[in-house]
């Protein structure tokens, strides 16, 4: 923009957080999304590790939310997985993941993807400030609803509308566990995925 020479703009990449167990259309849908809407060139998803506020369930083994993560972008080409937060020991913050992503690419504009829900929540979290310092923050919501103010700073924060979020991990993985069908919630080779390594039943797998 303005000046000599071609200096390109810099690189814009969206990071999705979340435990993705398992990942599922909304998160995907989400991504697209937030890479539409702000001209995302890549779209990394940052499976975590221990998560603060999830202490009271349990949750399938990183690995296989990682791999889960991988075989539903895989066809994806501005889609990628990140290993940061599972590689990590402890419990996962975002602040934590902000600051492994830009030691790995320091030259590129970060775009957070979060729950609108979560976004509400963000005050609260670990190292606020510096989280609006390091990333902008995209708040995806329901069509039709509105998150009003909650103090978040304007400047610093997104709202997205999108279409599939009524899908939920958690419904899904009680879905699994009744043994109704996931498919279309989740990529086809997550549901195979699921069966293979037979996760969320009870008292087996993962
Ligand atoms: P759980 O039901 O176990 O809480 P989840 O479906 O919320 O799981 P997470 O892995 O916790 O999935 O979510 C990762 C991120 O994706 C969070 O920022 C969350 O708000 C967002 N998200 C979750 N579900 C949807 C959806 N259907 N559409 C868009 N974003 C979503
Ligand atoms: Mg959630």
């Amino acid at each position: 923009r303005g000046g000599t020479g071609a200096r390109r703009a810099r690189r814009r990449t969206g990071i999705m957080g979340g435990t993705f167990d398992p990942v599922h259309h909304g998160h995907l849908v989400a991504a697209s999304e937030a890479a539409a809407e702000f001209g995302l060139d890549e779209v990394v998803f940052v499976p975590t590790g221990l998560q603060p506020f999830k202490t009271d369930r349990r949750v399938a083994p990183a690995e296989h939310r990682y791999l889960m993560t991988v075989i539903a972008t895989a066809s994806n080409p501005t889609f990628t997985v990140s290993r940061v937060d599972i590689d990590r020991e402890g419990t996962t913050y975002t602040v934590d993941t902000l600051r492994d992503l830009r030691a790995e690419r320091p030259e590129e504009e970060f775009f957070f993807i979060t729950g609108a829900d979560a976004l509400s929540q963000i005050l609260t979290w670990k190292n606020a400030e510096e989280l609006f310092e390091a990333a902008h923050f995209i708040g995806v919501t329901r069509p039709g609803h509105d998150l009003d103010g909650h103090g978040l700073p304007v400047d610093k924060v997104s709202l997205l509308e999108v279409p599939a979020m009524a899908i939920s991990s958690t419904a899904c993985r009680e879905r699994v566990e009744r043994g109704k069908p996931v498919w279309y919630l989740v990529p086809d080779g997550v549901v195979q995925y699921i069966n293979k390594h037979r996760l969320y039943r009870v008292d087996e797998g993962g």
